[in-house]
């Protein structure tokens, strides 16, 4: 068998597009345009470029965005002071703060400080409780991604067994709590596999549906799938490749080659749901700045 590739790119066009038509409809109707503040401190290059590529998705679609850049010695209290500056100010609808943030800072009460209904990334403990018991909040990104690549590639989770590997706060949790909701376009019959696990395979073998959020290059394998599976590759992983101009090149958590001949689809690394995650974002922006999730 040969996988079907399930491709981020389209998909994820479609959801950005879907948010600007959202904000011109906002901007016609309530005169709002949705504003997004981002936090960049220190001087990390892949953190830069992931705000870059955000400020400039906001450009293309209809966002007002700004970016406050601090340095790495930047204090907490200084951070805390920029997101209460953003959570009052009524042009800015989502406030995202990019992590990891230098050592000195604590994430969780940087998350915390944000105003909930402008948490576009959905870390924040109101928003994760409010996921968990199926009310209407901001979800994370990338696990929402997840949930809407599997729907738009025609398999919908809908009463499947969905086997997740990893168990993070951003990632394996969240797509776990998403995918358990008795509602369309979820209600899965869902597992979290982690370190704990005596035998991954026992459990990715049981799956139709396999979701790798592990960060270990190559680890889910063909012979620990299920014939006919549909496989999520999470995974970012940068191997050593010497026949590339940097030396490097990124790979999944997925073993590409074997699971695409027992799979029925699949995710491609890069490609698949990397591209989801700065989609699902502005969908979290329009959605904050329609100011309907709350009310
Ligand atoms: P993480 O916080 O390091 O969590 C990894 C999870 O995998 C943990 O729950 C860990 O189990 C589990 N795990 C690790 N080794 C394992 C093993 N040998 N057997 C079973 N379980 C194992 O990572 P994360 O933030 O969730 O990210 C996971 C991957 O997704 C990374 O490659 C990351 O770069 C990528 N990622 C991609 C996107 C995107 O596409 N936009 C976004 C976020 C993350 P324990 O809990 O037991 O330690």
């Amino acid at each position: 068998m040969s996988a079907t590739l399930i491709d981020g790119k389209p998909i994820s066009l479609a959801i950005k597009d879907e948010a600007k038509k959202e904000a011109e409809e906002l901007l016609r109707t309530r005169g709002i345009t949705p504003g997004l503040a981002f936090i960049l401190v220190g001087d990390d290059p892949a953190s830069e470029i992931y705000v870059r590529s955000k400020g400039k998705t906001c450009a293309e679609i209809g966002f007002h965005s700004v970016t406050e850049t601090r340095p790495v010695d930047t204090s907490q209290a200084e951070v805390l002071d920029l997101i209460a500056r953003f959570n009052a100010d009524p042009s800015i609808h989502g406030i995202l703060v990019q992590f990891p943030l230098p050592k000195h800072i604590d994430e969780m009460k940087v998350i915390e400080a944000i105003d909930y209904r402008k948490d576009v990334d959905g870390f924040h403990p109101i928003n994760v409780g409010r996921l968990v018991i199926g009310r209407p909040c901001l979800r994370p990104c990338t696990p929402a991604g997840i949930q809407e690549m599997l729907i738009r590639s025609g398999n919908d989770p809908g009463g499947r067994h969905v086997v997740i590997v990893g168990r993070s706060n951003l990632v394996g949790k969240p797509v776990l709590n998403i995918l358990l909701q008795k509602q369309r376009g979820a209600n899965a019959v869902a597992t979290i596999a982690h370190t704990g696990a005596r035998d991954i395979a026992r459990y990715t073998r049981e799956a139709d549906i396999v979701i790798a959020a592990i960060g270990r290059p190559g680890f889910i394998t063909g012979s620990m799938l299920k014939p006919g599976c549909t496989v999520i590759d999470v995974g970012i992983n940068r191997i050593p490749d010497p026949t590339k101009k940097s030396g490097t090149r990124i790979i999944g958590d997925v073993e590409f080659t074997s699971a695409s001949e027992v799979a029925a689809a699949i995710t491609p690394v890069p490609g698949g749901v990397g591209l989801m995650t700065i989609a699902m974002l502005m969908k979290n922006t329009v959605l904050a700045a329609s100011g309907t999730l709350y009310s």
